[in-house]
């Protein structure tokens, strides 16, 4: 199938719902063979029948149901995409959410375990993928896109302080990687999503659907929060994610002098130039 990502191969963490399956079907629809992942089988379901209706034939995508952060899920996500495959192109760290608190407590009387589990997701399971991943990688001379958070930036969030905590380590863990892995030819940058309709919302409060929407169209209407005025939507995400993931634009980019100081100031492209 022709298209950008003709020949790339992607493993798209979180991509059974929400800006990971945009992100696989975008990816797949510019010629990608996409690794489809999660927990949830149904979810899972619906990103492969996105797939199909996409027109996708079944050679260019497989689904495996894993949970990312545990280490058999990491390495049959990998194993199972070699073993399809044959090679891993792009890593798109994608699966995160902010889980609500077990004794359901909030700001700092949030547990310990509520960290734990917040960090484990958002930091732990992309350091060990990137670890796991970093071999074939450099082999391919391929790419690493995190999903971090506009929570990350320097504001506090009372609420839920583990969240963006996760989310800024991330972020620092994403500029330490970057440098260490471009002298193996692996670029590793990442997007810092504002609001986004997606499950989201509901995994972190258990909201209903309908609920969710009102919060999204709520906060998108108004102008001090979204200045756009409107809520983002999961393909949004996916195109940032899939132009940093496109070496050849970057390259392009890098002839360029006005856009490469345009770029390189939007967003996170580190690189030794
Ligand atoms: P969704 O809840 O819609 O999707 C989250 C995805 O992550 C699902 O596919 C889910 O799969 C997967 N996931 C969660 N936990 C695990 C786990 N333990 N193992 C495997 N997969 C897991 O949310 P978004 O699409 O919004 O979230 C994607 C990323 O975007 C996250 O990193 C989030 O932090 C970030 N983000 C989102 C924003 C927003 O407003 N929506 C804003 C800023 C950042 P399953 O349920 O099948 O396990």
């Amino acid at each position: 199938m022709p298209g950008r990502f003709a020949k790339k191969v992607a493993i798209i963490t979180g991509s059974s719902f929400g800006i990971g399956r945009e992100t696989a079907l975008l990816f797949a629809k510019e010629g990608a063979k996409v690794t489809v992942t999660g927990r949830n089988e149904e979810r899972l379901e619906g990103t492969k029948k996105a797939l199909i209706d996409a027109g996708i034939p079944e050679s260019n995508y497989l689904i495996v149901p894993a949970d990312i952060t545990t280490s058999a899920g990491q390495d049959s996500l990998i194993s199972e995409t070699l073993n399809k495959f044959g090679k891993i192109n792009i890593l798109v760290n994608n699966a995160g959410a902010s889980l609500p608190d077990a004794q359901k407590k909030f700001g700092i009387d949030q547990g310990v375990d509520t960290y734990e589990k917040v960090m484990k997701l958002n930091v732990q399971s992309v350091i060990e993928m990137t670890q796991k991943v970093r071999p074939h990688l450099a082999k391919s001379k391929g790419e690493i896109v995190n999903v971090s958070s506009v929570v990350a930036l320097k504001f506090g969030f009372a609420r839920t302080p583990y969240y963006p905590l996760a989310k800024a380590a991330l972020d620092q863990y994403t500029r330490s990687a970057a440098i260490d892995l471009i002298a193996e030819g692996i670029r590793v940058n990442t997007v810092n999503p504002g609001i986004v309709q997606t499950g989201f919302l509901g995994s972190a409060t258990g909201m209903s659907g309908d609920a969710c929407q009102e919060f999204y169209d709520n906060m998108g209407s108004n102008p001090s929060v979204v200045p756009v005025g409107f809520s983002g939507r999961p393909d949004h995400i996916a195109k940032a994610i899939a132009f940093l993931a496109d070496l050849s634009l970057y390259l392009w980019i890098l002839t360029h002098k006005f856009f490469r100081t345009f770029i390189v100031n939007s967003f996170s492209l580190y690189t030794r130039q």
